[in-house]
This record gives structure tokens, sequence and C-alpha cells, in this order.
């Protein structure tokens, strides 16, 4: 996890000279828990004010699986909640039904929001689509990501929509992000490297949110540690078929070899998004079958539970 503590000289805090815990490879430093937790909060912070993800009069629905991106996301708006005016959280839990998996995650996201006093709403895969998870995949496991990210998306905006919800936000992290960002390069994917879909001009969508992508996988699970609120969950049984294991595994090595690789690559799509902010997009239509705004004649949905058959 870190090198802070090996030896018989544990490295001191470069802020406060107290017994570290962390060493942040990108700036060289090592950091207390006191300070670690320090520097997350101010970089989310200052995330949420230069990406303007939050406005007065908002209501922040936090995406909550209770894995630990979200459940550190979660502590970190909470704290950060007086910072803003008139801004209210709450969490939602998606129960996509993955036998084995979801159980845990989902007990997890109770306990937190009754410890955080926070709103919380639940929407199950079985109610939206009369089937879970597991069910649906039946013969095509090696498509679960993009099947279930399909489903998720509508289970959000339905939940969020439920929920009142003017802004929506997720866990993603820096890995993810850094990951998504090669991800989408090597798919050739390029409007998908640049949609931001934190903003929303055409009203159709709750803006999308990730105060957290700033903040590595490594900060979070420490920052969790700190706390006391680090659980050793299972991970998704259906995530070991997706590319982004591989690509994840390189980004590692590279980040490992050359610290802050994964901050320069989102440098890199922000530059790319700045170039591209005043270009015409693509016009956004209303699938012919379900009326949701999609870019082509039928959305991903619809094209998915005809194959699906259901
Ligand atoms: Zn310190
Ligand atoms: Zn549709």
């Amino acid at each position: 996890m870190n090198r802070a503590g090996a030896g018989k000289n544990p490295p001191r805090c470069s802020v406060c000279g107290k017994p570290a815990v962390f060493f942040q490879r990108h700036t060289g430093r090592h950091l207390c828990g006191e300070h670690l937790g320090a520097d997350i909060e101010e970089r989310v912070a200052e995330t949420i004010r230069s990406e303007k993800m939050i406005a007065p009069g908002d209501q922040v629905t936090i995406a909550l699986s209770g894995g630990k991106d979200s459940t550190a996301l979660l502590m970190i708006l909470s704290r950060l909640l007086p910072l803003w005016e008139d801004v209210r959280l709450s969490a939602l839990t998606i129960d996509e039904g993955i036998l084995g998996y979801r159980e845990d995650t989902i007990r997890s996201a109770d306990n937190l929001v009754k410890r955080f006093k926070i709103a919380h709403h639940t929407i199950s895969f079985r109610e939206l689509f009369s089937g879970t998870l597991d069910d649906l995949l039946k013969g095509r496991e090696t498509e679960a990501c993009s099947i279930c990210g399909i489903l998720r998306r509508k289970a959000l905006t339905t939940g969020a929509g439920r929920a009142g919800a003017t802004k929506l936000a997720t866990g993603h992290n820096l890995d993810d992000e850094a990951q998504s960002v090669l991800m989408n390069v090597l798919r050739g994917d390029l409007p998908r490297l640049v949609r931001n879909s934190g903003v929303d001009s055409s009203g159709l969508f709750i803006p999308r949110i990730k105060p957290l992508m700033h903040i590595s996988e490594k900060e979070i699970a420490t920052y969790l540690m700190v706390h006391g609120m680090w659980e050793e969950l299972p991970e998704c049984p259906y995530a070991r078929y997706a590319l982004r294991r591989e690509v994840r595994t390189m980004l590692g090595n590279l980040e490992y070899r050359h610290p802050g690789t994964m901050l320069r690559l989102m440098e890199s799509r922000k530059k790319i998004e700045t170039r591209c902010a005043g270009m015409e997009q693509d016009p956004i239509r209303h699938c012919r079958e379900c009326g949701d705004p999609c870019s082509g004649e039928t959305c991903q949905l619809c094209l998915l539970k005809h194959s699906l058959g259901r």
C-alpha cells in the first residue's frame, strides 16, 4: 500500500512531523492521517469549485454502492457540506442482483446512511427490468460490464429523478478516470473522451459530477483506514471479463515508475475538452421506442432489451 511505517525510523509527516501513514509519490510528501485527510478534502473542494460541480440550491444525490469509493465520497461530501449554501445530500443505491456480492455492499450502504443521517433511496434491476443481472446475463457473462453499464445508467437516472436530484455524484476516482481516458483512446471513441457529463445545456439530463476524479484509489483506501471505515468487500464477480482490468494493470505499472502519470492523463483530457468546447455536437435525439434522449434512432437500452428478449 505505501512505504510509510516500514523500518525502525518511520517517515515523519512533511507538514507536522508526526508519524506518517502515506507517501504521496507525485508530490514526494509523507503525510500523517490528519494531513492526508485534510489534503484530500481540500483537493475535492477545489475540484468541485474549479469544475463548478455544485451550486446553491442543489440537491446532490450520491450514487452509493456501499463500496470504497462511494463510501469515501459520502464521508467527504458530508464534511464539506457546510461550505456550500443551501445544498442537500441524499444517497441512491442500485440493487443489480448479483448473488454473493451485492448483499454485503448494500448492508454497508445502509449502515453508512444511518450513521451520517442522509436520506436513502434504493432501486433494483428486478423492479425496473423484471429480472436480476444474474438472470438477464445467462450465457452472456463476457459482456457483463457493458450490459450492466447500460442498465445501471437507466437505473441511476430513474432513481435520481425519484430522489429529486439536481446533480448525481458518483465515486469515480483518479484511477477510474485515467483508465477511461486511455480506454476511450484505445477504442477510438473521441466523442466519449471529450464528453463532459457534468454540464447539461439541453435540460434533458441530470448532470453527473465526479468529485473524487483527482484522488487516487490508494489515497481513498488510506483515507478510509484512517477513519476506521475500511471494510474488505468482495469484488464484483463479473469484473474479470473487462478490458478495464488490463488497462488498470498497465497504468498501475506506469504510475509506479513515473509518478503523476494518471494526473497528466487527466490534464490531457482537460486540454482536449477545452479545445473541443465550442465545436458543433451531434444533436440530441429521442429514442423512437421509449422517448429517452439518445444519439441514434433507438437507444442502447431498447436495443439491449430486444437482444435479451425482454
Ligand atoms: Zn501531519
Ligand atoms: Zn429507448
